[in-house]
């Protein structure tokens, strides 16, 4: 085996491989090393319950991706070539708000818009509002923030600045009355797992709800697992190397420069021109043979955010939602006051579970993939704090809130009774944080960074360490946690340039 190509890559999450399929794409070498037997990170499928039963351990939803040009634009032929295929779902999502009804969320402004005048007309010119003044500029600085670059200077950008300024809570409540419509945006707005009372969370209402309303509950055929699988043969049919189990112990640096990695096995992979981390940026400074003091203040502002808890359960029939005309099945449903909500993340933060009137998130993507089990996979997601009463979660703690929450569920939503459920998997904090050592503390979206200044932003803004050849990815660098691929292109454009490789044709958007 030839140990030596122009650019390793450490770790096979959904970034890391982005970042190396766009450099393979310029021409360069690529050798990728994930520690786990499997690639994929958090976009990975397995069968966590029963033999045939395909379960997304964690991410499903593939909707923040689909804005990003590697998608939308289809950049590395990911769709076309290599077999990655997305289902926009119809309904985005379904919120109950009474035990007998429900609100849909269309992937399409206009018929979700008529939705809500059955509650506000008032509101429903709000949501109308809104989604124009995201299309009409906001959309546009919202990429280019995404994207890592300087916002343009007009007064779009002047204007998304100071959304973002503000929270989640205070845009959500300012703009909609009807408590029903709250409800549903507010819980909309938390779906990337950001406490919505905080400063800086403003621009999430708007576009969360614009890629729901755009692109439904985002579902790749065959799992979230498709992703990974589509970028790492892209990667293999550019000349590049995908290992599995080789876990990265050390980062080699000599004459200041990063040459290379050691596997825990003792391997060594040189890297002609750059070595790329999709490792947790808190783990990569006690990894270098040198010091790095960037990167331990780095580390020091790192905080794991708030931890989730999951459950997986395979049922012999989909989930449904009552209506007051009917019901329906579908892809995401959404419980969970905004009180609700506040009460649980304020208990999280204290270390306790609220679990009165929480945000739940209830997916079935069989509803609309159904080749991935003999019957329905279903996953309810929530938080809940790290530790309780400050130990690791049991396994019996577990399985007590797993069973809160279906009784909570089974208020609102029909399929879920005992004779429905086949298996059950619940996945506390602590089991999460050991399904991939890159969900330090049970944390989901990569955590976030306190600053000096009081702020707290996702993802650290340098993709460029104080190494020279050593480079960030992944979900702990800009912008930050979800399936967003931004990362790891943001990253893939920083590398080109400083190997002075003209990417300005593979990369031409935000
Ligand atoms: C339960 C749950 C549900 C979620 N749901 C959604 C959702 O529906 N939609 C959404 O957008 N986001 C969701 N997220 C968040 C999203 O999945 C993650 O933010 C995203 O997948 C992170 O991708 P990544 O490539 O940055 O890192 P990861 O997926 O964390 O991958 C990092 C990889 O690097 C490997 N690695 C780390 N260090 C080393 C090393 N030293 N050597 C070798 N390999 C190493 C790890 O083993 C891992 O495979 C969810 C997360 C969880 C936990």
């Amino acid at each position: 085996m030839n140990n030596e190509s122009d650019v390793v890559v450490v770790g096979a999450g959904h970034n890391a491989l982005t970042c190396a399929a766009y450099l393979a794409e310029a021409g360069l070498t690529v050798t990728v090393l994930e520690g786990r037997p499997i690639i994929g990170g958090n976009t990975v499928t397995e069968e966590l319950t029963l033999p045939g039963w395909r379960h997304d351990s964690c991410s499903s939803a593939h909707v923040v991706i689909q804005s990003n040009p590697m998608i939308s634009r289809d950049e590395l032929k990911l769709r076309e070539k290599y077999g990655l295929e997305y289902i926009v779902t119809d309904p985005a999502v379904v919120v109950p708000f009474e035990e007998d009804d429900a609100l849909v969320i269309h992937p399409d402004v206009e018929r979700t818009a008529v939705n809500f005048e059955r509650f506000s007309r008032r509101d429903a010119d709000a949501l109308r509002v809104m989604m124009g003044e995201w299309d009409s500029g906001l959309r546009r600085a919202h990429a280019y923030f995404q994207a890592g670059l300087e916002l343009p200077d007009d007064e779009w950008s002047i204007r998304y600045r100071a959304l973002r300024a503000r929270s989640a809570w205070d845009v959500v409540m300012s703009n909609f009355d009807h408590p029903v419509i709250q409800r549903a945006v507010m819980w909309t707005s938390f779906a990337t797992i950001q406490p919505p009372e905080r400063s800086g969370t403003g621009a999430l209402p708007a576009a969360i709800l614009a890629g729901r309303l755009k692109f439904g509950w985002t579902t790749p055929r065959g799992g979230s697992g498709a992703l990974p699988n589509a970028l790492a043969a892209h990667v293999r049919d550019h000349g590049g190397e995908v290992h599995c189990s080789a876990w990265v112990e050390s980062f080699l640096v000599e004459g200041g420069h990063c040459v290379g990695v050691v596997t825990a096995d003792g391997t060594t992979y040189r890297a002609r021109r750059a070595v790329i981390a999709g490792s947790h940026i808190t783990t990569l400074s006690s990894s270098l043979n040198v010091p790095a003091p960037r990167l331990d203040d780095a580390a020091s502002k790192w905080q794991p955010g708030l931890s989730v808890f999951a459950v997986h359960f395979a049922c012999s029939s989909h989930p449904t939602y009552r209506k007051s005309q009917g019901s329906v099945a579908a892809v995401a449903g959404a419980l969970g006051s905004p009180e609700g909500l506040r009460r649980q993340v304020d208990a999280a933060l204290a270390g306790r579970v609220d679990a009165d009137d929480p945000w739940l998130l209830i997916v079935d993507s069989t509803a609309v993939d159904p080749g991935r089990a003999p019957g329905a996979v279903v996953k309810f997601l929530t938080i809940a704090p790290e530790l309780l009463n400050g130990q690791p979660w049991s396994d019996s703690a577990a399985d007590a809130l797993a069973r809160d929450l279906l009784a909570y569920a089974r208020r609102y939503v029909d399929g879920l009774e005992e004779r429905n459920i086949v298996a059950m998997r619940p996945e506390s904090p602590t089991t999460i944080a050991r399904h991939n050592r890159a969900n330090i503390a049970g944390s989901c979206h990569g955590g976030e960074f306190h600053l000096e200044d009081g702020s707290v932003i996702p993802g650290w803004l340098d993709y460029r360490t104080e190494i020279n050849g050593l480079y960030l990815t992944g979900s702990t660098s800009h912008p930050g946690g979800s399936v967003s691929g931004r990362p790891g292109r943001n990253c893939a454009r920083v590398v080109l340039g400083d190997l002075g490789i003209d990417a300005t044709t593979l990369l031409s958007t935000p």
